[in-house]
């Protein structure tokens, strides 16, 4: 079987090539002033941004004065494909863009569209999405930094207390999109509410957190909130709506993440088939065996990620829905587990460098970056991030499936 786009959209895809080839930041430009957080975007990043937001290819099916042309999904998809393959990102401030102007311009007042979502959209200004807390992760809705209104709905300020931690960006960010208690004694899931709140509010302290690959570049952050104050008109929707506006704010672009995670994965297996025949050449008979079965069975999963993820979307792009998306996040980036594991078992002592590959401009892009041990310890990103692989296995076997509950 052959699968192959109407030329209308193979058109789109060669338009798109060509501006791309003639605007997008240079590999020296990115890697002389590298992207060192998510919530950073250097000056490359924020011309970037504004080019595609201009051009119209920033988020393509969204209107013209949101960045956009008003393309279909499928014309969406070839965009993200020819940026993957190309290794540009569409922007460094991954949850600013995904998210967080996604949601402002679902659920915002016409001002915050203005002041919040449009600077996120032409690169001025990045954001960074404060919901995981200590005691409050899988289970976001027991979430404890609170929330209280001083004053009236209108002129009043929201005094804010708590925690928040793993906050990827928040060491950069120019804003938070903040998750907090405002109604204590409703019901948990009924309980909270959203604030954009500036990161250099009086009150507000960030503590980087360093990771085991490059320690000196940390992305995630833990935030204390200490009597923080904001004006009224800082909520996001109504009170007590967060939990609702939570899983519209991270539905968006569900049907479109695949895309990157299964190319990088493509990609981290053609590097391991390049570099395998020398070390399997020196494996003894028994041991080639198995690294053989194991390369092969890693080549068929692979394969069978683009399938799903193929199938899945064309259901979505007919407007249906797709519990092959559900099973994406669980498979990619497992996945990518397995290939980064492999590959250090293939590769021997030499894959256990750490610390080998300078940051080549950016980090929010799912291309394999390093030693395959350090690819090791960034697949986990991936399988952690945005509900854990067991939470993903909890969501197929009781709402694809249709299992009782364990
Ligand atoms: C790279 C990265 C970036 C992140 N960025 C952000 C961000 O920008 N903003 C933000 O708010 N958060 C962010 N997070 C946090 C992320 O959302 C949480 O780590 C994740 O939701 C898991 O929560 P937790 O760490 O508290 O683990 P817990 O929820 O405490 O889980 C601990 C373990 O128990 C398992 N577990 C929990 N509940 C169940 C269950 N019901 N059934 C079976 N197993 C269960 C989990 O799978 C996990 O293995 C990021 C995390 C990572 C790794």
């Amino acid at each position: 079987m052959r699968l192959r786009f109407d030329d209308s959209v193979e058109a789109t895809r060669q338009e798109f090539r060509e501006w791309l080839a003639a605007n997008r930041p240079s590999v020296e430009e990115m890697a002389a002033d590298p992207a060192v957080s998510t919530g950073h975007a250097p000056d490359w990043a924020r011309r970037w941004t504004r080019a595609m937001f201009d051009a119209g290819w920033l988020v393509p099916g969204w209107p013209p004065e949101l960045g956009g042309r008003g393309a279909g999904p499928i014309e969406t998809f070839v965009v993200l494909e020819e940026l993957a393959a190309a290794h540009v990102p569409r922007t460094t401030n991954v949850q600013g863009l995904g998210i967080v102007a996604p949601s402002i311009v679902d659920y915002g007042t016409p001002e915050q569209v203005r002041d919040h979502a449009l600077p996120i959209l032409r690169g001025e200004l990045t954001a960074c999405l404060g919901m995981s807390e200590p005691d409050a992760g899988s289970d976001l809705a027991s979430l404890s930094t609170r929330a209280v209104l001083e004053g009236d709905e209108d002129t009043g300020e929201w005094v804010i207390d708590g925690q928040k931690v793993w906050t990827s960006g928040a060491n950069y960010a120019d804003f938070c999109f903040l998750f907090c208690r405002t109604e204590p004694d409703e019901p948990k899931h009924r309980g909270i509410s959203i604030l954009l709140v500036p990161m250099d509010a009086p009150g507000i302290t960030v503590r980087p957190l360093p990771e085991i690959v490059h320690p000196d570049e940390p992305d995630l952050n833990e935030v204390f909130l200490d009597g923080v104050r904001v004006p009224a008109a800082s909520l996001v929707g109504r009170r007590g709506d967060g939990w609702a506006m939570a899983n519209g704010s991270l539905a968006h672009e569900r049907g479109m993440v695949w895309v990157s995670a299964v190319m990088g994965l493509e990609e981290a297996l053609g590097s391991l088939v390049a570099g395998a025949p020398a070390h399997l050449a020196a494996m003894g008979p028994h041991e080639r065996a198995l690294a053989v079965d194991q390369i092969v069975q890693i080549a068929i999963d692979t394969q069978a990620a683009r399938c799903l993820g193929q199938r899945g979307f064309a259901k979505l792009a007919r407007g249906g829905s797709a519990p092959e998306q559900a099973l994406m996040k669980l498979y990619a980036s497992d996945c990518r587990q397995r290939v980064a594991r492999i590959a250090a078992d293939v590769q021997g002592a030499d894959s256990l460098e750490l610390g080998s590959v300078p940051n080549d401009g950016h980090q929010a892009v799912d291309e394999p970056r390093g030693t395959w041990m350090e690819q090791w310890f960034h697949s986990f990103a991936n399988t952690i991030s945005a509900g854990t692989s067991e939470i993903q296995r909890n969501i197929v076997a009781e709402r694809v499936l249709g299992l009782p509950r364990g």
